[in-house]
């Protein structure tokens, strides 16, 4: 694919955990560098998986300065005027005001890549990801390897002290015996709205049946 040296764009690198996201961002990044274009990582404040929230690390180990942000629009204010090319990693953890920025930052000419998972835990399209693919030029969904039968993963299992985590759990979890996992469509489990309060209901009135009976 060519593009000019002035063509603002918005390419969407998505797609599960452990996809190779942040590599593939990353390697769009270097090749812009090397390129003598101009360039700005943002990444969510959120994530400090692998290191302090002011550098963008991926799987494989490369690392890049990135700035840490909280909310879109403070992209805006923090892009230089002279930048060519803007990354931001971890895309879904940012509200709708990032699809602003991307806009405003294309139609200036800025190319802008960013990545993030497109579906939450429960197969949902997750935060801003889905709009920023309806107005993005380019889209690549990477696929991981489902960890379970070994096919193409596009799914993210979220389990919660090793069980797959209900529905009405919270979207950001802190704390706690949490993990992901890549999966497939048919090896993804997300237990069934009200299963979970449902089995809990069943354990409170047997309890309570127990321990009324130890008064009959
Ligand atoms: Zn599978």
């Amino acid at each position: 694919m060519s593009h000019g040296a002035h063509d603002g764009r918005v390419e969407v690198i998505s797609g599960v955990m452990f996809s190779g996201k942040s590599e593939e961002l990353l390697r769009r990044v270097r090749r812009a560098t090397i390129a003598r274009k101009r360039v700005q990582v943002f990444k969510s404040h959120l994530d400090r998986r692998f290191g302090p929230p002011t550098r963008l690390v991926s799987h494989d180990g490369g690392e890049i300065d990135a700035v840490p942000i909280r909310a879109g629009r403070e992209i805006r204010h923090l892009v230089n005027p002279e930048t060519d090319v803007v990354g931001i990693d971890e895309v879904q953890f940012l509200d709708d005001g990032v699809v602003d920025a991307c806009q405003w930052l294309a139609n200036r000419r800025v190319r802008v890549i960013v990545a993030g998972t497109d579906m939450d835990f429960r197969g949902d399209p997750f935060g801003p990801v889905g709009e920023l693919m309806a107005i993005a030029e380019v889209v690549d969904k990477l696929q991981a390897i489902c960890v379970q039968c070994g096919g193409p993963a596009t799914r993210n299992q979220r389990l919660i002290d090793g069980e797959p985590a209900p529905p009405e759990a919270p979207l950001i979890h802190v704390g706690g015996a949490e993990t992901y996992e890549a999966r497939c469509r048919r090896c993804h489990e997300v237990p069934r709205p009200g299963r979970h309060q449902t089995e809990l209901d069943i354990a409170g009135a047997v309890e309570a049946w127990a321990t009324r009976s130890r008064f009959w």
